[in-house]
């Protein structure tokens, strides 16, 4: 699952795949669930989706929630 983007630097101009970076981290999540549902439901609202990086210059383009 990839996204295509036009960077926004104009001294890099990159146009492709973004580079997708997980927000949350998917094991924390799930010990917070494993031992306390509702902080660990919390933290996956909070910490889902994904940002969006220029893998050229590292800008980064937008996010997912
Ligand atoms: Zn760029």
């Amino acid at each position: 699952m990839s996204r295509k983007i036009i960077c926004p630097n104009p001294n890099c101009g990159y146009t492709g795949d973004a580079r997708q970076e997980a927000r949350g981290s998917m094991a924390v999540g799930c010990l917070l669930c494993l031992f306390l549902l509702l902080p660990g439901l919390i933290y996956f609202m909070f910490k889902s989706g994904y940002r969006y990086f220029c893998p050229r210059c590292g800008l980064q383009i937008g996010q997912d929630s």
